[in-house]
């Protein structure tokens, strides 16, 4: 998609949130959100910085974090990729036949610590390294990865060509994600990538419960359904939700409605509900591996 056109389809997702009620008092233009995620600027919690496009700092206590996304340009995910209503329905919803999405990681900057949230697709053309160039980091300053889940777009930055990228991470896993992956009969022929990625960064690979604090103090929480351990983060008041939703202007207005690569449906639904509760009774921002620009979502 050119720029141009983007532009349009974040003024049109922007039409589509305010029909849906998603954007819930929010004054933003969709050139508004467009300018933010080109600037870096934007609500009084940014850090004014000159970012490339794609790369978005905002601030929650004692913490930066930095959404970077990993294509080069927003992308539009189909409404036939959602299930969970009368097709017919979900396209007044979404009229404009998809709803904006991306593929990103978020970098959290806390305690003198960098902390990388998930490594997205690694793809030849990801933009993880350069973004994290923009902001002056190496992979080897990379001190910890935290992964929310082990599906390839998650996890697939941290290897090239065979070899890790971060050479110096400690890597945080959920102890039930890494079962599942590892063991389970189901997910016997979808396993190579998560295996040989374990594996290679097996000296340093730490498996978390849900419920504990991970160094630079963030909590790790349940959000299994998406896949069988699919764990969120807490930063300060910003809940990173990883894959709890694949087009938030759909599924924040319609939260019964599911992915079609959520692997277990009632428990995404439950999951997303609990998830966006607990994020509005403690005033937290919504960050996700799967929203557009700019990352974040303080109304909803
Ligand atoms: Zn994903």
């Amino acid at each position: 998609m050119r720029r141009r056109e983007w532009l349009r389809s974040v003024a049109s997702a922007a039409v589509l949130l305010a029909a849906t009620g998603c954007a819930n008092g929010s004054k933003k233009s969709g050139a508004d959100v467009a300018s933010d995620a080109a600037e870096g600027t934007g609500t009084s919690g940014d850090v004014r910085a000159a970012l490339p496009d794609g790369v978005v700092s905002r601030r929650f206590g004692s913490a930066k974090i930095t959404w970077i996304r990993d294509n080069e340009e927003g992308q539009m995910r189909a409404n036939q990729m959602f299930v969970g209503a009368d097709s017919t329905r979900i396209a007044q919803w979404a009229p404009e036949g998809g709803v904006p999405t991306a593929i990103a990681a978020y970098l959290v900057e806390v305690d003198g610590k960098r902390i990388l949230i998930d490594t997205a697709n690694g793809k030849p053309d990801s933009r993880l390294l350069p973004g994290l160039a923009a902001l002056g980091i190496q992979p080897e300053a990379i001190d910890y990865i935290y992964i929310t889940h082990f599906h390839g777009d998650h996890l697939g930055g941290m290897m090239k060509e065979g070899a890790p990228v971060f050479a110096n991470a400690q890597v945080y896993v959920s102890a039930p994600e890494y079962d599942a992956w590892m063991t389970s009969p189901a997910l016997a022929g979808r396993r190579a990538q998560a295996e040989a990625t374990m594996r290679a960064y097996e000296a340093r690979l730490r498996k978390f419960a849900f419920g504990d604090t991970l160094p630079g103090g963030i909590l790790a929480m349940d959000a299994v359904g998406h896949t069988p351990g699919h764990a969120a983060f807490v930063v300060d008041k910003c809940l990173i939700g990883g894959d709890f939703v694949h087009g938030a202007a759909l599924q924040l207005a319609h939260p019964e409605l599911c992915a079609r690569f959520d692997m277990d449906v009632p428990k995404s639904v439950e999951t997303r509900k609990r998830l966006m509760a607990y994020a509005k009774e403690n005033g937290m921002t919504l960050a996700g591996m799967h929203l557009p620009a700019p990352g974040f979502i303080e109304r909803w």
